[in-house]
């Protein structure tokens, strides 16, 4: 199979390089949800990520990505119902009780690292919350699926099963993917999909899985400056990420802290 050839194995030296990369980006991302309080700017939470960026004297793959504009930041930052790709902002302040995604990327060596957290600012609805419950929980509910000899369909099947089990939405239009030397590679791994379809998993294969969860609807739209993605009915939405490669031993999250935690838990997750 044609797509089965396009997938990318890495090797253990090169895993351990994505495992840098992902803890760069795991402290780059904790370091903006301290930021995601009452009052800031979505330019001030990827200012934050930045800081770390810098100190670490590497760079986003998100930076002068295509588009109508090149994308301008090391992360998008998107509030309530943007979904992703939200341009961080002077203009856009955070409020009491919005929830924020923020994703970041980060290139190491070569290698780039591509994770997501959603997070409410001082106290959230009960709605925003189990949402945000609920789409991290998918994240690693996929993630228990990524062992050598499972299918990208048994991942994809099993974040669509639980989402709309809780009467929420997946997007069918954006998707988890291969990373690697890229930020995007094959394969593609939609967040709904069929059991034991897809890709063939075996050791190696690293794969950014992001489950983006909407609470009305799965369509979505665009907004004017080409890049904001909101729900189409403006309903709340939210997005998990981790970069993971897959091993003998099962799935390893490659964008933790150093310590194992992950950079944001709503569920108050802690070593995994
Ligand atoms: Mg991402
Ligand atoms: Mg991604």
């Amino acid at each position: 199979m044609s797509w089965e050839r396009q997938v990318s194995i890495k090797s253990k030296d090169e895993i351990a390089i994505m495992r840098e990369a992902g803890i760069i980006n795991a402290e780059a991302l904790k370091a903006a949800s301290e930021v995601c309080v009452p009052g800031a700017t979505t330019w001030d939470v990827n200012a934050a990520a930045d800081r770390v960026l810098d100190h670490y004297k590497v760079t986003s793959p998100f930076k002068g990505v295509p588009g109508p504009i090149p994308f301008p930041a090391s992360t998008c930052v998107s509030v309530n119902d943007v979904l992703v790709h939200g341009i961080p902002s002077k203009k856009i302040v955070l409020h009491e009780g919005d929830i924020v995604s923020v994703d970041c990327g980060t290139t190491y060596k070569g290698f780039v690292a591509d994770s997501a957290f959603t997070i409410g600012v001082g106290k959230v609805s009960e709605e925003a919350q189990k949402l945000m419950e609920v789409t991290e929980n998918s994240l690693y509910i996929g993630i228990e699926k990524m062992v050598p000899g499972n299918y990208t369909g048994d991942v994809s099947a099993a974040i669509q099963e639980y989402v709309e089990s809780h009467g929420f939405y997946v997007t069918k239009q954006y998707t988890g993917h291969g990373v690697g030397r890229r930020m995007w590679e094959a394969p593609q791994v939609p967040n709904y999909g069929t059991k034991g379809q897809g890709i063939r998993l075996r050791p190696g294969i690293t794969i950014a899985i992001e489950p983006m969860v909407l609470v009305g609807t799965d369509a979505t739209q665009v907004h004017q400056d080409g890049w904001a993605v909101s729900s189409a009915d403006l309903s709340l939405t939210a997005h998990f990420e981790h970069s993971i490669a897959v091993t003998e031993e099962g799935p390893v999250i490659l964008t933790l802290l150093e310590n194992g935690e992950p950079p944001v838990s709503v569920t108050g997750r802690k070593k995994l």
